[in-house]
């Protein structure tokens, strides 16, 4: 293994997050180094956000598989990551005069953005045409040393920027991505122990491993099995429609082949994407026929997911468990915010159990105060508001189904209140009901009788959210139950000490308690709109206005949730449930 286990006596070793008398081991060394020294995760998704200055993600999936490098680079677990390097990125955000989203594409320097050229190709063949891609590594590091190398597929044109183009593109990506990923990795002398398809972009990896395994000598079902057996699966859209589908013909075209090869004949194939209620090829049915673990990412999402695929499985029990996400605390927890938790004895960097969050209900009030309005300072200075006034976050994608419009639909009584609101996020550059509702927004933020009360700040990324988050007071989420899976905003906000006020949905609907923050029961839009108002109304204003309550609701915020939703304990349940036990059954055979 090239880097992962870089050295941790190397020259950047940096003291500032590791706490004196502790143990320089990493955790995967401390608890399973030994016993699994072959394990190696291949961890493959369509998106990866680990750093603004490489915008190759577009939300919440991309964040979410970036934490997950970072986090097990922590823990120094032998993970790599593949996924595609688009050269124009995810498009920059402007508005019109209009108050309409535009989209600017800026090609991405690879060097600049710390991308590093392997001397390897590899090739993929597209509907008879062959294609080679480059492969460039972007090194996740850690402070004490630990690094998880990401891998970048990139041809042109094909991979000229993230969610471009038509069906028969975005399936030239996504083979790309899937079998020009598992070539990759045998190129660089890789050989993973387990691969984690991180959504169903990148399933056509299984077909690709399965063409592998027959070529070798193996039986196709034997192959499948062994496929089966170390794929793990992360699914994340919990509405059908959400799921990615492509018609036959384009699956024939593009797969048959390659299937062919496995030993799948036509119909073996398109039998692999088939589920009640699925016009086409579907990737979630072929990336849960084709792993022997699959998992939602909220309690909530885990159930509704068995749900919506229980007809792959008739008469058994669906297997399709969950790991809700986490955010990485090494990104999220605000600089200042971690400097004064250290003072009381916490060790965010350390592993959660490990981290001993409840010495944040030491701190002192003032203090914890202090910390955040100099933050509620920063984020002013972006927005121009009352750094004293209660101050309400919502950021996030501008799906429709997130219903960034709710809190706005009675004007009048949300004005009456003393709040201000900042608000941000891309619309799909296709959407454009989502494109409407952001216009409502503007529109309405640069009406004068709102006078600075509701601020969009624009071009809403990692660093604008690393910005926004811990400088809000409370953080709205209003989703539509249950269509958000997870949700990862609310747990960047809930770690620095930021209340949320959010639907029962997602991770909120096992996160919430009282003490930490105010619950919407997710009904109606109209129910919803009246329930909002109420708890601002009687609960969220009356209680800000009493610090030392409120500051006690920051600390439960913190105490209680950072080490729940952190993203390293989320990564500690992939291992010790999902990669360890598909690493002893390829060992088996
Ligand atoms: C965390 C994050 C998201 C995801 O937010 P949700 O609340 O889960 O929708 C999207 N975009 C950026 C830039 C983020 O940092």
């Amino acid at each position: 293994m090239r880097s992962v286990r870089c050295a941790l006596s190397s020259p950047s070793f940096s003291p500032l997050t590791v706490s004196d008398t502790h143990d320089t081991a990493t955790w995967w060394e401390r608890t399973h180094g030994n016993a699994e020294s072959d394990l190696l995760i291949a961890y493959f998704s369509m998106e990866f956000a680990v750093d603004a200055g490489l915008p190759i993600y577009s939300g919440g999936l991309g964040v979410l598989a970036g934490d997950h490098l970072k986090a097990a680079a922590d823990l120094g677990i032998p993970l790599v990551g593949v996924g595609l390097f688009y050269r124009g990125g995810y498009f920059t955000q402007g508005l019109s005069k209009e108050g309409r989203q535009t989209e600017e594409y800026h090609g991405v320097d690879p060097e600049a953005a710390g991308l590093v050229r392997e001397p390897v190709s590899v090739d993929v063949e597209l509907a008879g045409e062959k294609v080679t891609a480059a492969v460039w590594r972007y090194d996740v590091a850690t402070a004490v040393g630990t690094t998880v190398p990401l891998y970048l597929l990139d041809v042109d044109m094909l991979t000229d920027a993230l969610y471009s183009g038509d069906r028969e593109h975005r399936i030239r990506q996504e083979l790309l991505l899937g079998v020009g990923g598992v070539r990759a990795l045998s190129a660089l002398g890789l050989k993973p122990t387990v691969f984690h398809v991180n959504e169903g972009h990148s399933a056509f990896l299984a077909i690709e491993r399965a063409r592998e395994l027959v070529e070798a000598g193996k039986e196709p079902e034997r192959a499948l099995e062994i496929v089966r057996r170390s794929t793990v699966f992360t699914t994340h859209t919990p509405v059908p429609a959400g799921n990615e589908v492509f018609g036959d013909d384009l699956v024939l075209r593009y797969v048959g082949d390659l299937a062919a090869r496995a030993g799948l004949a036509k119909e073996d194939l398109l039998a692999l994407g088939r589920a009640e209620g699925v016009s086409g090829f579907g990737l979630t049915p072929l990336a849960l026929r084709l792993s022997a673990a699959a998992n939602g990412v909220s309690e909530l999402h885990g159930e509704v997911a068995r749900e919506m695929w229980a007809p792959l499985w008739p008469g058994e029990e669906p297997r399709i468990g969950h790991v809700t996400n986490g955010v990485h605390l090494g990104t999220w927890l605000a600089p200042e915010l971690e400097q004064l938790l250290r003072t009381v004895g916490v060790r965010p960097e350390a592993p959660p159990d490990e981290g001993n969050w409840d010495a944040t209900y030491e701190l002192d009030n003032e203090a914890l105060w202090g910390v955040h309005a100099a933050l509620k300072e920063r984020l002013a200075a972006l927005t121009g508001f009352d750094s004293k006034r209660l101050t309400i976050g919502f950021a996030r994608r501008f799906a429709t189904y997130k219903r960034a419009g709710l809190v706005f639909s009675d004007l009048e009584r949300l004005l009456q209140l003393p709040v201000q609101i900042v608000v941000a996020g891309k619309a799909h550059p296709q959407d454009v009901e989502g494109k409407d509702v952001m216009q409502r927004i503007v529109e309405l933020s640069r009406d004068p009788a709102v006078a600075g009360r509701v601020v969009f700040l624009e071009n809403y990324d990692l660093d604008l959210a690393r910005a926004i988050i811990p400088g809000c007071d409370i953080w709205l989420n209003t989703p539509r139950r249950p269509h958000e899976a997870s949700g990862t905003s609310g747990m960047k906000a809930a770690v620095n000490g930021v209340p949320n006020l959010s639907v029962l949905d997602g991770w909120w609907a096992e996160a919430y308690n009282p003490e930490v923050g105010w619950a919407l029961d997710g009904t109606t839009d109209e129910a919803d709109a009246e329930q909002l108002y109420r708890v601002l109304e009687q609960q969220v204003v009356p209680r800000f206005e009493s610090r030392d309550d409120w500051v006690e609701m920051m600390k439960h915020s913190i105490a209680q949730l950072a080490p729940r939703f952190s993203m390293q304990r989320a990564v500690i349940e992939y291992v010790e449930r999902y990669y360890l036990p598909a690493t002893a059954h390829v060992r088996a055979v």
